[in-house]
Parts: C-alpha cells; sequence; structure tokens
C-alpha cells in the first residue's frame, strides 16, 4: 500500500525522521524541497494550455510536483517498506550476499523442483514443496530461465542449454529514454544547484532533517506529461514526459557517469558553464517502440547477459524525442521562465557540431550522442496468453508450459508504460501475493 503526502509534497503528518512508521507496511510518496523554478514551470505550462495536475491522479496530462518513492529525503525502497518490518517472521528466512545460479527443472513432467544458489563459495539447492517464485528483475529473471533451459530454443542450443520450453524469453525488451543535454542559463543566483552554491548547511539539513536541496529525488522537482503534435496516441494520451530540475549536465559532473559522456566531450560541450547557474529540462519518451533483447554471452550465471536495446532504431522514436526536445523549449523559455532569464545554451556538441543548431538534423544527431537511459526496462518476460507467441507468463504470473514457476517483476509487463516502473514493480507484487493467497487458499 503506497502511503500518499499531498501532491504539493507536504510532509505525511506526525512522521518525521525517527518517528515514521516503518512497520505498517507502508511505501511513503513526498517531496518538498522547492525552488522558484517550479513556479514558472507550472505557470508556463498554464500559458501552453496545461492545467496543474496531480499525474497520479486520474488526470494524464499536465503539469505537477514531482512525486517519489521518499521518506527523509531518502529513497523508501521497497525492502524498507515491505521486508525490513517482517524480518523476524518465522515463516520468513532472508539470506542475502547469496546469488541463484539456476532453477531446476524436470525435463519429463517439466515441474521446477529445486533452486541452486551459491553463497560464501559453496553451492546449495533447495527443493520446494509448492512453487518457486523469480523475482530477479528485468535483466537477470531472462538470464536465469535461460540458463535454466527456458528461453528461445535457436539461442539455447547455440548455448548448449538443454531445451526445457521454448519460448521468447528476454526477447522484448523496452526502456524509456530521456535526453538530459538540454541546458537553460539564468540571470538569477541562489536558484539552482552548483558546486558553489551547495553549502555544508546543505550537507546538513540533509543528513539530519532529511531536507533541503540534497533531498530532491535525482535533482527533480517537476514533471509533465504533454502530448506532441507528432504523437500516435488515442485520446488524451501524453507521449512526452518532461523533468525539471534545479540543475543541469552541466553542472553536474556526477551525471556524466549516469550518461555515460566521457570527460573530454564533457568538458568540450559544457565545461564553460560548471559554475553557472542552469537547469535542466529533460524528455522523456514513454512508448518507445525500438525492441531490445536480452541473450546470454555464456553459460556462467557470474558473467552479464548481452543487453541490446536498439534505441532509436524505429524512426518514430526519435521523430517523437525531437518534438520533446522542441516542446522542452518551448518551456523553458515561456511564462515565468523569461521573468529569470531562462535561456537556452546554444553551444553545438562536438558530435554534431556540422550540422545547425536546432534543426531537426541537429537534435537527431544530439539524441544519438547524449539520450540517456533510464532504467525503466519491461517486458523480458511479457505477460501474455498462450496463443501469443512472443509470452512467457500467463495472467496468474505462471510460466506458460512449466509446472511450479511463476516469474513476479518488472519483466512481466508487455508493453512501455506512461510512468517510471518503481511503483508498478510494487503493484506486481501486490497482485501476485493476491494471487497467492487466493491459488493455496
Ligand atoms: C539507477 C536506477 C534508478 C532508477 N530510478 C527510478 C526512479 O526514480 N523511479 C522509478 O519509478 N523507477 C526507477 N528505476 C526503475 C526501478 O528501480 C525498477 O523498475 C524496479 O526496481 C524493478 O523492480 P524489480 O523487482 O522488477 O527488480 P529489481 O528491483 O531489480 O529487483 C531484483 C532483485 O533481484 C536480485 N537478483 C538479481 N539476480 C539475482 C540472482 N542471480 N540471485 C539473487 N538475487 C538476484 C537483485 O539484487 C535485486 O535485489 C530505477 C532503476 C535504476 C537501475
Amino acid at each position: 500500500m503506497f502511503r500518499i503526502s499531498d501532491f504539493r509534497g507536504n510532509d505525511v503528518p506526525n512522521c518525521h525522521m525517527q518517528n515514521c512508521p516503518f512497520t505498517k507496511n507502508y511505501m511513503y510518496i513526498s517531496s518538498n524541497y522547492r525552488t522558484p523554478l517550479m513556479d514558472a514551470f507550472l505557470d508556463s505550462g498554464k500559458k501552453l494550455g496545461y492545467r496543474t495536475i496531480d499525474y497520479n491522479s486520474d488526470e494524464r496530462i499536465g503539469f505537477g510536483y514531482v512525486q517519489a518513492n521518499t521518506l527523509n529525503g531518502r529513497r523508501h525502497s521497497t525492502s524498507k517498506a515491505f521486508l525490513f518490518p517482517f524480518k523476524d517472521r518465522k515463516n520468513l528466512h532472508i539470506l542475502t550476499q547469496a546469488t541463484v545460479t539456476k532453477i531446476n527443472i524436470n525435463h519429463v513432467n517439466k515441474k521446477a523442483e529445486s533452486v541452486e544458489f551459491v553463497y560464501n563459495k559453496m553451492t546449495y539447492t533447495v527443493e520446494t514443496k509448492k512453487e518457486i517464485i523469480l523475482s530477479a528483475g528485468c535483466i537477470a529473471s531472462p538470464q536465469l530461465l535461460m540458463l535454466s533451459g527456458v528461453g528461445p530454443k535457436e539461442h539455447l542450443s547455440e548455448m548448449n542449454i538443454p531445451v526445457v520450453q521454448d519460448l521468447r524469453v528476454g526477447q522484448n525488451v523496452y526502456d524509456h529514454v530521456a535526453f538530459l543535454g538540454l541546458v537553460f542559463q539564468l540571470n538569477t543566483t541562489g536558484i539552482a544547484i552548483t558546486p558553489s552554491n551547495t553549502k555544508i548547511q546543505d550537507v546538513k539539513d540533509w543528513l539530519f532533517n532529511g531536507e533541503g536541496p540534497l533531498s530532491l529525488p535525482s535533482g527533480v522537482e517537476g514533471i509533465a506529461f504533454v502530448k506532441t503534435s507528432v504523437s500516435e496516441e488515442e485520446f488524451d494520451y501524453p507521449d512526452i514526459e518532461l523533468l525539471v530540475g534545479p540543475l543541469s549536465l552541466a553542472t553536474q559532473r556526477s551525471q556524466n557517469n549516469l550518461s555515460g559522456v566521457k570527460v573530454d566531450y564533457f568538458e568540450e560541450a559544457f565545461g564553460d558553464l560548471t559554475d553557472e547557474e542552469t537547469f535542466s529540462i529533460a524528455p522523456m519518451l514513454f512508448h518507445t517502440r525500438s525492441k531490445g533483447q536480452i541473450t546470454l554471452k555464456d553459460k556462467n550465471p557470474f558473467h552479464w547477459p548481452q543487453v541490446t536495446y536498439n534505441y532509436f532504431k524505429d524512426r518514430r522514436d526519435l521523430k517523437t524525442m525531437v518534438e520533446g526536445i522542441k516542446y522542452a523549449i518551448k518551456v523553458g523559455t515561456s511564462g515565468n521562465f523569461e521573468n529569470i532569464g531562462s535561456r537556452l545554451y546554444k553551444k553545438k556538441l562536438p558530435s554534431c557540431s556540422t550540422l545547425e543548431f536546432g534543426t531537426d538534423q541537429y537534435w537527431e544527431c544530439a539524441l544519438r550522442s547524449l539520450a540517456t537511459p533510464m532504467q525503466h526496462h519491461v517486458g523480458s518476460c511479457r505477460m501474455g496468453p498462450a496463443w501469443d507467441p512472443e509470452a512467457v507468463v500467463d495472467h496468474h504470473l505462471r510460466v506458460h508450459g512449466v509446472k511450479r514457476l511463476r516469474v513476479g517483476d518488472i519483466s512481466i509487463i508487455p508493453i512501455p508504460l506512461t510512468a517510471h516502473t518503481n511503483a508498478p514493480a510494487v503493484m506486481v507484487g501486490e497482485k501476485l501475493a493476491d494471487i497467492l493467497k487466493a491459488d493455496w487458499n
């Protein structure tokens, strides 16, 4: 269950730092730090015809304050909300630092029988009396299924893994992709988070009270759900999300790792701005059409699998993102943004220097150079009926053709969502809990 603060991000009543009711099985949603950028963002939205909304309500399109699973300025994870409070239950055994390496499935009757895992360099096998639930996430769940003989026949044969069940495991991977390269300069002082603006007091505010600029979730203050002019979505359905925050690629060197930007490239592109007041509006594509795959590199469960995303393989993704960029620029330079001197930084990216800044061609090049995966993977163990050739699990999350084995994580979501994926992953867990309770009485 989610415990929701109001959509303006006001604190959960009677809950501050030490006295929050962790034991109540709640996952908190909050975010309280505000800068004048947020007023400008909402104002700009209104000027462009958008209402200020709670985007977790039934209103799908509009501008609103960010809502994140945080409590006291820190991530409030599923482990803190749902596992930690129950760790002493007699029917729950939690083993950390253990790596599952295989699910043993009987090749004749196709029953999942046991789980193999490595702990402290020793291999153990745990047998099941009822069933096994795999919940290793969108990358590791398909890897473990394939290592256990459940996957595309041709790929498993290539890997010399005996095939238990031929299913399209790992063949439908979608991720959201964003562009963090839009940098807006400001005429103000003290709004943006820059290395020289950040004071020791900010660190103390966050550390002891969970407040202040460092409590912003990933530096994001506001979110907009918009529908661009090239949208093929039916009705009022957003195709682009805009994320605004009082920092940018130019000021956040640490984000360069996240975006995989090389130091030389970064210095040439944004080096002039590192201590200037800047902010960013990042467009993110919701309904990615480009489909990726997860395959095994080899049979070693301790090796990463091969993940190929194919971002922008479908040109419609590129086209929608170019519109998203143009929209973000419109937002960042309208309404109250004008009053705080917001202007787009127009230095060309080194990899796109031969193109005219601001043209569609330029933005396509910028996207191919600087787009960022959002790690919102879905689809690798897609849910669907038995007649769907791409489906891996059924509507009760049972692996098609295998007995006593379910997958319960974000990998079962079949298509890219109009949302970030943490809450939907929790929803999958909650739904599976209901299914299990019903199935096992
Ligand atoms: C850097 C990053 C930032 C993100 N930020 C956000 C955000 O701000 N908002 C949002 O909505 N979403 C965000 N996401 C996405 C969100 O975290 C995921 O969609 C969500 O966690 C998926 O839940 P899951 O249970 O399917 O998988 P996971 O959360 O990945 O859980 C899988 C678990 O299985 C364990 N595991 C894997 N393999 C094995 C094995 N072989 N043996 C034993 N254990 C194993 C892993 O250690 C992990 O604990 C972010 C993702 C990343 C990577």
